[in-house]
């Protein structure tokens, strides 16, 4: 059996844009500020895509999806993660499971868990975990400035 695994991370900080909407795997989270980003900074989905296009050697997110292409601005990372699904099967990758991890001090992961990991592993086509963790108010994302997030996934052919 053909395994491989790949690893992925993203960070993003927290915007004062009151426009922002804060998006983690999918999942809106009523009431907390968004994340600055290009597309709609939604850090899971973007760790997980980094994983599998690195499990599957082909490249990374920011070469795939360029933050300077106006074509992303705003975009549904959903969208963008299961365009990278698609290019693994199109390069004959089957994905075998993702698991992540949400540091933050807010929000408050375990309510929206498995709602994030439903549609996590409904848009993937495999389980896809999710486990929230805090900081212990350690350094920038112990003062709630933003979110890291990292990512396993193990796909085989
Ligand atoms: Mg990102």
């Amino acid at each position: 059996m053909d395994l491989r695994v790949g690893h992925g991370f993203d960070v993003h900080r927290f915007s004062t844009d009151p426009g922002r909407v804060l998006v983690l795997g999918g999942v809106v989270f009523d009431g907390e500020p968004g994340l600055v980003g290009h597309s709609d900074a939604d850090a899971v989905a973007h760790a997980c895509a980094d994983a599998l296009l690195g499990a599957a050697g082909l490249g990374d997110i920011g070469e795939h999806f360029p933050d300077t292409d106006p074509a992303w601005a705003g975009a549904d990372s959903m969208a963008l993660l299961a365009e990278v699904v698609r290019m693994l099967a199109d390069a004959g990758w089957r994905v075998v499971n993702v698991d992540c991890s949400v540091v933050c001090e807010r929000p408050r992961i375990a309510p929206q868990r498995a709602a994030m990991v439903e549609r996590l592993s409904a848009v993937v086509g495999a389980p896809v975990g999710v486990k929230g963790n805090r900081a212990e108010k350690l350094g920038a994302i112990g003062r709630n400035e933003g979110v890291v997030v990292m990512a396993v996934a193990l796909v085989t052919r």
